[in-house]
């Protein structure tokens, strides 16, 4: 195996403390010191990197994504800048263009927004999308994701006939003729879903590997990602395992997600508990929903929606239920990350974590993903068993504009309490949930001590005493990923012993003021010893 010796360069190894340079035998960090003294231990056939005085921090490790829906996302049709219809149909065309796919091959496209259209503002038809293609299915998702439509090919395909009766909680558009409009929205999207979900091992890999490259040049060396779940989990966990043994660029942990416990059973029994696997591929917890977003007022809230006085959100998942998955995952020796964005989501979770917690410990490290309104006394909650946070400081970006109106403006000052969370020691790592947003960590750091969003604003931070320091920000981004996956003594820092995993930076992030980190760039990405991305022209 191979040596690297990394010098000149300002490694970040804790508050306050930089080394020069660093030893790398085997995938592994095998010295840190000055320059001299990490030389005077290299073997003399040693590659050497000279990194020119920037600063090298640990690869990032995203608490929680789905890597498998950011290839997708990656790979499909990109709606999301199309601000007409007419620029929805280019952007279709010359994909098709570019791409050339078979005929009859299912095209997917995401992100449209009917809000941003400037020449007719409406949702897109049926009639639209067979203006693109007739001889491939076209399903496109709205930028919601709660809403879709599709071509007349795809709604064949799918079986969908003006007569087709929607499901409870789903519905199908049709114009004043009674024909088709092509709409789907909720629950009678699936049919439409499942012509692209269903994807075969070939394209799951693929896919997989697509999401990974972009993860090499975003600095992001782990992954702790919700792509294991329904119906089509063994193929996803085969393709995983596939990519795992063919020089994978990310370290892969997997929050498998079943919320109906004859299925979350059958997984367990077929022995994918917690910790199984391998370094760079390896289950996680179990992942539960317990409730929606912020923006579509599903999150689900103690009291009603300060800008919907008739909507507490949607709980979707009983008291009942929730014991019951919980107590199968801890019972197995499987720990449990919950999405909960509510405060009464959050509290319902905590309550039922009570349950299984003992005498302050949290042995299998339960955690909560979101957090996101909260008052104090809840963020307190946290410390009485040592429930993990795992949160999305680039959620700010958006939700700073919404939050007030959905929740008031006192119980908003209390919300994101990143800060709070620090003071109190709890585990808090952080994540982006890609593709929902970008996994750029830059942009995630950012939000996190700046909290404005990506155009600064509002001036001086949203509720800024929330900020976290830059050192926090890094090590919540690292050695708190690691903790939530149980490998913070290999993971997550720069030290003996641990994994050579690390980013080189175009710019000391530890000293620029917080306001300019957005113009760093990655300029290298090292997994296990080997360089997975280098810039171009760094
Ligand atoms: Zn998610």
């Amino acid at each position: 195996m191979s040596t690297t010796i990394i010098r000149n360069a300002k490694v970040y190894i804790e508050r306050g403390r930089f080394e020069e340079a660093l030893l790398i035998e085997d995938g592994f960090v095998r010295k840190v010191g000055t320059n001299a003294e990490v030389e005077a231990a290299a073997p003399a056939d040693a590659k050497v990197y000279d990194a020119k005085g920037r600063t090298v921090v640990p690869g990032f490790i995203d608490s929680h994504q789905h890597l498998l829906n950011t290839g997708v996302a990656l790979s499909d049709i990109r709606l999301h800048a199309a601000t007409a219809i007419a620029e929805v149909k280019q952007i279709a065309r010359d994909y098709i263009a570019e791409r050339k796919p078979a005929a009859g091959t299912v095209l997917h496209g995401m992100g449209w927004n009917q809000d941003y259209f400037t020449d007719e503002h409406r949702l897109l038809t049926v009639r639209d999308l067979d203006e693109i293609s007739t001889e491939h299915p076209l399903v496109f998702e709205r930028a919601c994701g709660h809403m879709l439509v599709a071509n007349t090919l795809a709604m064949k395909l799918a079986g969908i006939t003006p007569e087709t009766v929607p499901p409870e909680g789903g519905m199908i558009g049709h114009f004043e003729d009674g024909s088709l409009n092509g709409i789907f929205a909720e629950n009678a999207r699936a049919p439409l879903l499942a012509l692209f979900r269903n994807k075969s091992l070939e394209d799951t890999m693929r896919l997989i590997r697509v999401a990974m490259k972009h993860a090499a040049e975003t600095g992001v060396t782990s992954v702790q990602t919700c792509d294991i779940r329904g119906g089509s989990w063994r193929t996803t966990m085969e393709a995983y395992e596939r990519v795992a043994a063919d020089h994978p660029l990310t370290r892969v942990y997997h929050q498998s997600s079943f919320m109906n416990p004859a299925e979350y059973k059958e997984f367990l029994d077929e022995g994918h508990v917690m910790g199984k696997g391998t370094p760079f591929n390896r289950f996680g917890p179990l992942k539960l929903f317990v409730d929606g977003s912020l923006g579509a007022r599903t999150a689900y809230m103690r009291q009603p929606y300060h800008d919907d006085p008739t909507t507490r959100g949607i709980p979707t998942l009983t008291v009942e239920e929730l014991d019951t998955l919980v107590g199968m995952a801890d019972s197995h020796g499987c720990g449990v990350a919950i999405h909960a964005i509510g405060d009464a989501a959050v509290e319902g979770v905590l309550n039922a974590y009570d349950k299984v917690c003992h005498d302050g410990l949290n042995p299998l490290r339960h955690g909560i993903i979101h957090v996101q309104i909260t008052d104090i006394p809840l963020v307190e909650r946290f410390t009485k068993n040592h429930i993990l946070a795992l949160v999305q400081p680039i959620f700010l970006h958006y939700d700073t504009q919404i939050v007030e109106a959905r929740v008031g403006k006192e119980l908003a000052a209390t919300s994101y309490a990143f800060g709070t969370m620090k003071k109190l020691g709890i585990h808090m790592s952080f994540g982006t949930d890609s593709p929902i947003e970008d996994m750029n960590p830059i942009d995630n750091l950012y939000c996190a001590v700046t909290r404005t969003n990506l155009k600064g604003l509002p001036e001086g931070g949203f509720h800024p005493e929330e900020c976290l320091d830059i050192y926090d920000a890094v090590d919540a981004y690292t050695r708190e990923g690691a903790y939530a996956s149980f490998e913070e003594d290999v993971k997550g820092r720069l030290l003996p012993g641990y994994y050579a995993d690390l980013v080189v930076l175009s710019e000391d992030i530890f000293t620029m003021p917080a306001q300019e980190l957005r113009r760093t760039k990655v300029d290298a990405t090292m997994v296990a010893g080997e360089f997975v991305f280098e810039r171009e022209g760094a």
